[in-house]
């Protein structure tokens, strides 16, 4: 298979000196037809375990979640929603102030995004401490939904973002130590 990790370019100090940052977009700029493509292998790794997990809603937070989640939606047979940052979902929402390292930030979802029952598989570009998709996992519980997992493609061991989960299923495509 492709060797996903190729296509993730290290920039060292950004955003700011000390943080080792994992840029995806060289993953995105293959051209579509290119073989192997980068885009659609990871794609198909992110898809992987829930190919038959019946999933209704491919749910992502901006910015970076958004570039897997809706390929990964058409992948799965499922719908795409949206989760954002506050003052751009024009409809009733749902909100979920979350901890950072310095401050606060917060999430939202349209009230009717994801029905009561419906089965929602949560991607993301990257997992850290895990504080972003532990918010989009109280979002999506304030819908009712059911969650069936949580899919990333880059997985920061060392920050312990995986246990802050629990007890959802987590799946990773390229763990880093
Ligand atoms: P967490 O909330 O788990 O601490 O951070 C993960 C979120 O921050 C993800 O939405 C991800 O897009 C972004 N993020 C944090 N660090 C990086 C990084 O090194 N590379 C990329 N591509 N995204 C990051």
């Amino acid at each position: 298979m492709l060797d996903l990790r190729r296509y993730v370019r290290d920039i060292p100090d950004y955003p700011k000196p000390g943080i080792l940052f994992r840029d995806i977009t060289p993953m995105l700029a293959t051209p579509m037809l290119a073989t192997p493509d980068a885009l659609a292998t990871a794609t198909e790794a992110l898809a992987k375990p829930f190919l038959d997990a019946k999933v209704d809603i491919v749910a992502a937070a901006e910015a970076r979640g958004f570039i897997f989640a809706a390929p990964l939606a058409i992948r799965l047979g499922a719908g795409f929603v949206p989760i954002r940052k506050p003052g751009k979902l024009p409809f009733d929402m749902h909100s979920f102030a979350y901890e950072l390292e310095y401050g606060t930030d917060e999430l939202q979802i349209h009230v009717d995004g994801v029905k009561p029952g419906q089965r929602v598989l949560i991607v993301d570009d990257l997992l850290a401490t895990g504080g972003t998709m532990e918010a989009c996992c109280r979002l999506l519980e304030k819908c009712d939904a059911e969650i069936v997992g949580c899919s990333f493609l880059i997985h920061l061991v060392q920050l312990g973002g995986k246990e802050r989960l629990n007890p959802y299923p987590v799946h990773t495509v390229l763990d880093y130590d």
